[in-house]
């Protein structure tokens, strides 16, 4: 309670912060993520105490002691050379379709409500949770109906990818192979109104006919 009332005495009072600046913890040399804090800097415009820092790939930067603390400032948000690597383009197309509505892909997602977790919306986290992709494989949603996030999350391939969904059917049609799932959502109708249509013109749609 007393914190309290000294941090909104403080913020709120910027010229009598300076009287308990001897309080401020010195946070010089100590590292926070990819941070390593040079020296003390000018306080923010409410008064709260900023640092001078040094991120790992040598950008400076002045950073909140707040932000240093609680985690909101890990870096200086270079992705580090990283921009080019596969795992940079898995993350930034993830991100586009489920949240840009004129991403070609995002009626598949976003417009179905799948959204990235809070933590993915760092590229380092998501880096950090999943390592870089295996060769030949991509992301892959355990639950197609579910968020993008650690636990649903895997890297895999295509093959693998279709054998995990079980429920999956493939049907080629006019030469294209795609789930039952995407032809619906194709053609604008159901499910079983697919299958009826299939059957309707003598296709069966089950899983020995349709691979
Ligand atoms: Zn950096």
């Amino acid at each position: 309670m007393y914190t309290l009332l000294f941090y909104q005495f403080t913020t709120k009072n910027p010229k009598c912060y300076n009287v308990f600046m001897a309080h401020i913890i010195d946070l010089t040399g100590k590292t926070f993520h990819q941070w390593t804090v040079l020296n003390r800097a000018e306080n923010g415009n409410q008064g709260a105490p900023r640092w001078n820092c040094i991120c790992k790939c040598g950008r400076k930067k002045t950073v909140r002691g707040q932000a240093l603390r609680n985690g909101n400032s890990r870096s200086c948000g270079n992705t580090h050379g990283m921009s080019k690597t596969k795992a940079y383009k898995t993350w930034i197309n993830m991100i586009r379709r489920c949240t840009r509505p004129l991403s070609a892909r995002y009626k598949d997602y976003g417009g179905r409500g799948i959204k990235v977790c809070k933590r993915w919306q760092r590229f380092e986290n998501f880096l950090a949770d999943m390592g870089k992709p295996p060769k030949n494989k991509t992301l892959d949603r355990k639950n197609n109906d579910g968020d993008y996030c650690k636990s649903n999350c895997q890297w895999a391939t295509r093959r693998e990818q279709a054998r995990n969904r079980r429920n999956t059917r493939w049907i080629t049609l006019e030469g294209r192979t795609q789930s039952a799932s995407e032809w619906a959502r194709e053609l604008g109708i159901t499910r079983q109104a697919l299958y009826l249509r299939l059957r309707r013109n003598g296709v069966i749609a089950g899983n020995s006919t349709l691979r």
